[in-house]
This record gives structure tokens, C-alpha cells and sequence, in this order.
């Protein structure tokens, strides 16, 4: 790790699909949710997954409560959602080589999070990788947005440093590259299964490592 490498101050990470997989997320809205839906309601689980995939559509993602657990909890008469999300923590997986780069990384460069998850989401992502973090930011919960532009600037200002001193690392092409390139931040696709024929697009986060060294 290059030390005396000043221009760059702070590695950025998205988190679901990038440092951690998407299991604990699509174990809620797709298992647990459907699932006591059912119960709660005398159904099949069929017919609860079409029920509450028929709710979510009507909400829509550019709402927020689209993202509330327990507002879903709430409209479904389910209880309380936060015992509930404590349950699926052992859903929560990292990817292999996850521990290791934020081990790494962390000896030269501050480590921040940007996230699309809300924060009552981000409390089980993070739990046992949270210390390797300088920061951590949820678009959603902390600025009422996807990830905008605008969202980084904001964080840039928050965190004290110029967009040119940050390198963002993040699965979606849109949400973690275009809209952070924007803005000047040094921002990396991570395509893990070759998806997008984007040449520079990165295959898993060791290749975050070379790249700091070249910058
Ligand atoms: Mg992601």
C-alpha cells in the first residue's frame, strides 16, 4: 500500500452487491415478508407473494416508504419489524474477498461508506465490518435520495475533501459510476459477473488495491 500516495484520501464503498451479497435484502422483502404475510392472512404463499409484490409495485421506488421496512410491517399488520430483520441477521454475507481489501485499504486510506440502503438496513449489512469505516452515509435515510450527484457533492463537503480525492467502488453503473464520475470523483464499476462489456469495469474489489497504487 502506497502511504505517501496523498492525492487520494478516501475509499468509497457501496454495500449490497459490492461488499456484501443481496441475501439478507431479498430474504426480507421476498421470504420473511410474503411469508408472515401469509400467515397473518390465512394464504398460501403464492398468493401472499402476489399480494405484497402487487403493493410494492403500487409504491413504487421513487417513494420512500417504498424502502421502510416497518412500513410495510405497519400496512400488512405484521408487528414489529426490527425483531423480525434481527432474525435474518445470519443472512447477512460478505463477499470472500471483502475482510481482507478493507484490512488492507485501511492501513493508507480512509474508508467510507455510500449507500442506496437505509440505515434500519445498513445496522445488519455493516455489523460485524462497521469498524473499518470512517464514515457512513445512506443516500435514503440521510438525504431523501438516491444517489445523485448532487448526494456526493454533499458527502464530499461533509467528509472535507475535493471529489478528485475520492475513489468510489460500487455494482451499479448508473448509481455508483456515472453519477459520482460526474462530480470528479475517481469512480470504479464493479461488474462481478462480467454483465456490462465495459473494458474498465472491475471484477472483484482485490483490483481496487493495484489501481490506488497507479493513481
Ligand atoms: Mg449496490
Amino acid at each position: 500500500m502506497n502511504n505517501k500516495n496523498k492525492r487520494i484520501e478516501v475509499v468509497s464503498f457501496d454495500v449490497e452487491g459490492t461488499i456484501v451479497t443481496t441475501d439478507f435484502s431479498y430474504a426480507i422483502w421476498f421470504e420473511m415478508i410474503p411469508q408472515r404475510f401469509a400467515l397473518r392472512h390465512g394464504l398460501e404463499f403464492d398468493q401472499a407473494m402476489l399480494k405484497v409484490r402487487q403493493a410494492y409495485e403500487s409504491v413504487g421506488d421513487q417513494r420512500l416508504e417504498w424502502y421502510d421496512v416497518q412500513y410495510w410491517f405497519t400496512r400488512f399488520d405484521l408487528g414489529r419489524a426490527d425483531i423480525a430483520m434481527e432474525e435474518l441477521q445470519p443472512r447477512v454475507k460478505y463477499f470472500p474477498e471483502t475482510a481482507e481489501v478493507l484490512k488492507t485499504l485501511g492501513k493508507g486510506y480512509k474508508l467510507n461508506v455510500a449507500s442506496g440502503s437505509p440505515r434500519h438496513f445498513l445496522k445488519h449489512l455493516l455489523r460485524d465490518i462497521e469498524h473499518n469505516f470512517s464514515s457512513v452515509y445512506s443516500s435514503i435515510s440521510d438525504f431523501q435520495q438516491v444517489k445523485t450527484a448532487d448526494f456526493y457533492a454533499d458527502m464530499c463537503c461533509k467528509l472535507g475533501v475535493e471529489p478528485r480525492q475520492v475513489v468510489h467502488v460500487g455494482d451499479n453503473l448508473h448509481f455508483d459510476y456515472t453519477e459520482p464520475a460526474s462530480i470528479g470523483i475517481n469512480a470504479f464499476h464493479l461488474d462481478r459477473e462480467g454483465k456490462t462489456d465495459n473494458p474498465a469495469a472491475l471484477r472483484d474489489l482485490t483490483q481496487i488495491i493495484d489501481l490506488l497504487g497507479s493513481l
